[in-house]
């Protein structure tokens, strides 16, 4: 039997938010229904639902319930589900499915399954007959236990989503990267995940540099643990930077040269991972190889896998690595008053909607 739901939607890129009842697909033998207890605001959410990612071939699906960052508890199981039982804290990321036995499959980078990996919304569900995925600033979850990530009993619950999302998309590739204790690193966009990547890197050892546009967030980045903090509308603060880093990560949501910061990598050492996921930014190749950047390395990075997420709620709950919410309740205006303020850079540092308070 379908599974009632209820949630959130835009039914249009210029929509508000409007209460939207709907089905999720029946639990099946290795499903888990999960009760959602709060959902986070990631600025990718923003992104998808104004349907800012036409231009990389992804329209959007509407009516949208976006959320990918969700935290609940376990209140059904299939019958061949061994990894929960009812009662235990289960999240769920950005993605759903995937036909696990391709060659990204077989490595833990689900996000990149060959086959199609559906994501948690704006996304047809081709493992369930073409359905579009319905996400998380809902009641409920049903998904198969492979992508549900295990919160520990100890988590702080009204903090812990965002890690499914903001979280490991700064752990994976400061992995990747194999960032460690005494590098130089620099976070450029302090919202959402580059506060994350500060608590991080911090927790590393290493040595944080922080770039953004305002000022108000200066004794945040100082009281996480940053040695720097660098606005970048401030010429003499942009002094002095080339060449000196190990590792930078780019979180930035708009418009933005990332030159700028691949000159500041170290000569033939830097990397430099792009995950934020501006509408319109662009590298141009020629200054690439001739304009103070030639031999440094940059790439991008989309979330991680559901092995190292696991990994990532497991180390950050051990450490006490949380984001710093503010906690809204579960109504159309107050979704549509956090968006504006996302957009506006008025959050510290990520909403998380409590949907305990959906009735
Ligand atoms: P937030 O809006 O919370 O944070 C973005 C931060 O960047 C804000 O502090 C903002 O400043 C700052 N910023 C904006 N413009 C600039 C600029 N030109 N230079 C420096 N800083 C700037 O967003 P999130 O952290 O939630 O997400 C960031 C990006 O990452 C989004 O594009 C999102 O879609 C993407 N993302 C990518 C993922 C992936 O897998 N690759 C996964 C999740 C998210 P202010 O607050 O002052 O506006
Ligand atoms: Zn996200």
């Amino acid at each position: 039997d379908r599974i009632p739901a209820k949630g959130f939607a835009v039914f249009s890129a210029d929509d508000t938010f409007h209460p939207h009842e709907f089905t999720r697909h029946a639990i099946g033998a290795n499903d888990i229904l999960i009760e959602t207890m709060y959902a986070g605001i990631c600025h990718s959410d923003l992104h998808a639902a104004w349907d800012e990612h036409k231009a990389h071939g992804i329209s959007g699906i509407y009516p949208m319930i976006p959320g990918h960052e969700i935290a609940g508890r376990v209140v059904k199981v299939g019958k061949n589900v061994t990894k929960f039982k009812v009662g235990d804290y289960a999240g769920v990321g950005c993605m759903v499915n995937s036909c696990g036995h391709c060659t990204f499959c077989d490595m833990d980078k689900e996000q990149f399954c060959e086959n199609g990996t559906t994501f948690t919304y704006n996304s047809i569900d081709r493992y369930h007959e073409n359905e579009p995925a319905m996400g998380g600033y809902s009641n409920n979850m049903v998904v198969n236990e492979r992508f549900a990530i295990r919160i520990p009993e100890t988590a702080d619950m009204k903090r812990v989503a965002p890690l499914l999302c903001a979280g490991v998309t700064i752990w994976s590739p400061i992995h990747f990267s194999k960032v460690g204790k005494g590098d130089k690193v620099g976070v450029a966009g302090f919202g959402g995940l580059g506060h994350m990547a500060v608590q991080y890197l911090v927790n590393l050892g290493a040595d944080v540099t922080v770039f953004d546009i305002t000022e108000e967030k200066r004794a945040d980045a100082a009281r996480m643990g940053a040695s720097r903090y660098v606005n970048v509308n401030n010429e003499a603060e942009m002094k002095g930077l080339n060449n000196a880093f190990d590792f930078i990560i780019s979180t930035i949501p708009a418009q933005y040269n990332p030159l700028m910061y691949a000159r500041m990598l170290k000569y033939g050492k830097g990397e430099m991972a792009i995950v934020g996921l501006p509408e319109t930014a662009t590298i141009n190749v020629a200054d690439l190889a001739m304009g103070g950047a030639a031999n440094r390395k940059v790439y991008g990075s989309l979330i991680g896998g559901i092995k190292e997420t696991q990994e990532m709620m497991d180390y950050f709950v051990a450490h006490d690595i949380y984001p710093e919410v503010e906690v809204i309740s579960a109504n159309a205006a107050e979704i549509d008053k956090a968006y504006r303020n996302v957009q506006d850079g008025k959050v510290k540092f990520r909403y998380v909607i409590d949907m305990n308070t959906l009735k």
